[in-house]
């Protein structure tokens, strides 16, 4: 089922389990596994913390001292640093889905990652029952 998202930012990290685990409950699979996907070149997924807001902040503060936005790239478009993250977040998760719910761990949230927003973005969750 594709879900569309709004991002706000040039770089943010939404949090959307809610939404993933609506599309489970939805789908009334009981025992399965949740793909969720990024269709984006510059934009990405993770499962991280979602207690404490500054860990995300953290996290988007360490990857742009790593890959800060203006580097000796190449790329004409001018946001390389955009694509290396999505790489390294990655363009899919998998959380398995027991008695009819996510298996996420008590601090574990779903992260849409943005790079290059603020644009209209669109992620995937395909729920398999087995
Ligand atoms: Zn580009």
């Amino acid at each position: 089922m594709r879900h569309r998202i709004q991002t706000t930012k040039t770089q943010q990290f939404i949090d959307i389990t809610d939404q993933v685990a609506a599309a489970v409950r939805n789908s009334e699979v009981r025992d399965g596994i949740a793909v969720i996907y990024v269709p984006h070149t510059t934009a990405g997924v993770t499962i991280n913390e979602n207690a404490d807001p500054d860990v995300v902040r953290d996290m988007l503060f360490a990857l742009d001292k790593t890959y800060p936005v203006r580097g000796e790239y190449l790329h004409s478009e001018g946001n390389s640093h955009a694509h290396i993250k999505a790489s390294l977040m990655g363009s899919s998760c998998t959380v398995i889905i027991e008695e009819g719910s996510l298996l996420l761990g008590t601090w574990q949230g779903i992260y849409f990652c943005e790079f290059d927003g603020p644009r209209n973005r669109e992620y995937y969750v395909k729920i398999i029952r087995g």
